[in-house]
């Protein structure tokens, strides 16, 4: 039996998610007394993937894998763990593993356990700590499926470093253009921004802002700190920010060090994707709002008065 983690990458470079599920893989791996294997899947990031854990790496190429699809990515990983033994499947709750976990679990007629926070317990079966109902509650899950699909939530574990290297191999799956259900016309990719999943620092604002033209301030804190830009829902709706930019239940969820929140209220649909974060610190005019019992640090005041002043602060901090 081995233990397969499924690595994502973008642009020639692993994601951060990546390394902390093969750090999962490799310590649950280890727990078994069997291997690591990482899988990536078309263009591999450039990392050696034995630094964060893997016994050995590898990696399928096909023009096939061009465009994202997750049932060929699906089926890749599903004959690649047949393949290799690879009962339990490992991958990081990104938008790309939310796509292909379901349709590998039904391949491999696996349990599939999403939402995991924790390291799995061996010590009496096979159980495993996730998140239920938007972060309020922690289920503790026993899986008894020979085949396991786990899906971990991003930033919810360390990443390891090993002095190790793994040794690549080159891999030939029997996919074809025929299983692609399918097609990709065009993509569109943002530039130049820090990826919000990925990014350590978040600036986040919501209705308190009042108007689209006011995110000059949330976008000057953000380029000052490094930091990636997020919002509420309704402004999303609003169309004062783009939908990649919605945290919470129905958006994205983060877990940075960092989470700057301005006039936003804090409804429980919020922090479902932001209570995760290190350190919360909230801007609001109102004492009373919600979002004040969630922070670690709080600022009742202005937006329009805090933002620019924090701005020129740390402006004047980098010198
Ligand atoms: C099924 C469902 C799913 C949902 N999913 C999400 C989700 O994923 N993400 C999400 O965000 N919401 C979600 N919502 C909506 C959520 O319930 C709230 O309505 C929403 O989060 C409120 O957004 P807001 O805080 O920006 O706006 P408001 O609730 O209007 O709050 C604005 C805040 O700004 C403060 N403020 C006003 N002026 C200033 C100022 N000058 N300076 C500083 N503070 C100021 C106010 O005191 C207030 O607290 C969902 C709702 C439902 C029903």
């Amino acid at each position: 039996m081995a233990v397969l983690v499924f690595s994502e990458s973008d642009n020639g470079k692993y994601k951060k998610s990546s390394f902390e599920a093969i750090s999962y893989g490799r310590d649950l791996a280890d727990q078994l007394s069997t291997t690591c294997i990482a899988v990536s899947i078309g263009n591999k990031g450039e990392e050696n993937l034995g630094q964060y854990g893997a016994h050995k790496e590898i990696n399928v190429q096909g023009d096939v894998y061009q465009d994202f699809n997750p049932n060929t990515y699906a089926k890749t990983l599903s004959e690649l763990s047949s393949n290799n033994d690879g009962q339990i499947i490992v991958l990081s709750q990104t938008y790309t593993g939310k796509s292909i976990a379901p349709i590998l679990a039904i391949k491999q007629d696996a349990a599939l356990v999403t939402g995991i926070i924790g390291m799995v317990n061996t010590s009496d079966g096979f159980k495993v700590k996730t998140t239920v109902f938007s972060n309020k509650a922690v289920a503790h899950v026993q899986v008894n499926q020979a085949n396991k699909i786990l899906s971990i939530i991003p930033n919810s574990y360390q990443v390891n470093i090993y002095e190790s290297k793994s040794e690549i191999i080159s891999h030939n799956i029997n996919v074809s253009k025929k299983d692609l259900n399918t097609k990709i016309l065009k993509t569109e990719k943002e530039t130049g921004k820090i990826p919000l999943t990925e990014a350590e620092l978040v600036i986040s604002a919501g209705r308190g802002l009042k108007a689209a033209e006011n995110w000059n301030l949330v976008e000057d804190l953000s380029e000052a700190l490094g930091a990636a830009t997020a919002c509420s829902k309704p402004v999303s709706d609003m169309e004062w920010r783009p939908h990649s930019e919605h945290v919470g239940q129905t958006g994205i969820t983060i877990k940075p060090n960092l989470y700057i929140a301005a006039g936003i209220s804090g409804a429980i649909q919020h922090l479902a994707g932001v209570s995760s974060s290190k350190v919360i610190c909230v801007i609001n005019t109102d004492p009373e709002a919600p979002f004040f019992k969630a922070a670690d640090y709080g600022i009742v005041g202005d937006a329009f008065d805090i933002l620019p002043r924090l701005t020129k602060r740390i402006r004047e901090i980098k010198g």
